[in-house]
């Protein structure tokens, strides 16, 4: 199939001068793979699991899930493995192991990777994922190859919604920003990155696959990754 003919009506192309990038950064968690896994697991199964530990009702867990993940959004914290795991006294690890059949490639993913790297593009996976969470995906599905660095926040200190983020990524990883591309599916974290001057951004339009598809405001939303590659 020519990449053309992947285009469709509801999938019109996203016009973007590839010629101008030199790099891609891209999110991984409802940019790369479905965001299906990640809600399932925060909103179902670690509340479900937490209850059996501490022998409360799983709603119960799941209010004070959500209350606490409400406090500390947006910081490294809330991405952090090691903090929920002082503060619940559980390993997050092999629960996400359990529920690993919902790990998911979104559609296309490795046809635009593969896209850019013939065009000798530079991609970075730029992540607010702790490593751990990195690795539990990794293990599941083939994405690390196509990628020439894999930086995790967590590595900077800082998460991708702090106005520091950028100029600390800039001493680790050389990149111009008026040559760059960066795709995420969290507005605040793009919000940060266009302060910062990133040329080029774009939203996710329907990060998880079991929800309906959300309002990406002032950014251009990828619903399908075909729609860069004409
Ligand atoms: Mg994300």
């Amino acid at each position: 199939m020519s990449q053309a003919s992947y285009i469709t009506k509801s999938h019109p192309p996203i016009p973007l001068d590839c010629s101008q990038i030199q790099t891609i950064f891209f999110d991984m968690d409802g940019t790369l793979l479905d965001l299906h896994f990640d809600n399932h697991f925060w909103l179902e199964h670690l509340p479900k699991r937490v209850a059996e530990h501490k022998n409360v009702s799983p709603d119960a867990a799941k209010r004070w899930i959500d209350d606490h993940c409400s406090e500390i959004e947006g910081t490294l914290n809330w991405y952090c493995l090691d903090y929920w795991h002082d503060l619940l006294q559980v390993d997050l690890v092999p629960l996400k192991h359990e529920i690993a059949d919902r790990i998911a490639i979104r559609a296309h993913v490795e046809a635009f990777l593969t896209h850019l790297k013939q065009q000798n593009k530079r991609l970075v996976l730029l992540t607010n994922a702790h490593q751990k969470s990195i690795d539990v995906k990794f293990k599941y599905i083939n994405l690390a190859a196509y990628f020439d660095r894999i930086i995790s926040s967590h590595q900077l200190g800082l998460a991708k919604e702090h106005q520091d983020f950028w100029p600390k990524l800039e001493i680790m990883e050389a990149f111009d920003k008026n040559r760059s591309l960066f795709i995420d599916d969290n507005l605040q974290v793009l919000r940060n990155a266009q302060a910062y001057g990133i040329a080029h951004l774009l939203a996710i339009r329907e990060p998880d696959s079991k929800l309906p598809p959300k309002d990406t405001a002032e950014f251009t939303a990828i619903s399908c990754y075909t729609q860069l590659m004409y």
